[in-house]
């Protein structure tokens, strides 16, 4: 993988998706690659990175859905029951989901948005721990919005799709992915939903998600 070296974001074009996806899994849950099986997303969040996976309210709006935190430091959070926004510290590779705020995301899917996190932290972590701006006491990190960022810096955009492109090809791999729809009978034209919720259990993902994977493999 070439990395930019003077900023540190990979190189990953889109046709490169589902090749991370799959040393990801090699690395980390070789299993997935040969059989369809939910991917035990958190697990390997926990024991295979290392990461604290912790679910906590991040906005009032609810536009906030993961946040991966790179250095020890303080983030923002909203309490909810206070009505307020407020800093609370956290250590360097924990990993914060809004449960609530993953409702409105296009895949609606919390596996999904877990998998998002662990790309950050597998691909990105050079990046924001290198970043020479950062707030005094405040963590270095990235905030993933439920829609795309306005103010973020290209380099950020970058690689928010790079991580919304590589997640779901973790939690559903090409292969055993293609093999299992085939196998259900998926094709274009077809009423194909009593197939996609099957998916949708086979790998422990919402039916939208399946919907926009199966598209991605030409099956829809
Ligand atoms: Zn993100």
């Amino acid at each position: 993988m070439d990395y930019n070296s003077r900023k540190l974001v990979p190189y990953i074009p889109p046709a490169e998706y589902d090749k991370v996806a799959h040393e990801f899994l090699e690395q980390f849950y070789p299993d997935a690659l040969k059989n369809p099986m939910p991917v035990p997303i958190e697990e390997i969040a926990k024991t295979g990175l290392g990461l604290d996976v912790q679910y906590i309210c991040l906005s009032e709006e609810l536009d906030i859905y993961g946040m991966t935190i790179f250095t020890d430091g303080v983030v923002e959070v909203y309490d909810p029951d206070e009505g307020l926004y407020d800093t609370k510290s956290f250590k360097a590779k924990t990993v914060l989901i809004d449960p609530e705020a993953v409702k409105k995301t296009n895949t609606g899917c919390r596996n999904n948005t877990i998998a998002h996190e662990c790309v950050h932290w597998y691909k990105h972590r050079y990046y924001y721990k290198m970043q020479k701006f950062s707030l005094p006491r405040y963590a270095k990190y990235c905030k993933c919005r439920v829609d795309q960022l306005p103010e973020s810096t290209d380099e950020e955009n970058i690689m928010e799709s790079q991580a919304i492109g590589i997640a779901p090809r973790i939690l559903m791999p090409k292969n055993t992915f293609v093999e299992a729809a085939e196998h259900l009978g998926v094709a274009y034209g077809k009423d194909n939903r009593s197939a996609i919720c099957t998916l949708a259990d086979l790998f422990d993902v919402s039916k939208q998600s399946v919907e926009i994977r199966l598209e991605e493999c030409s099956l829809l």
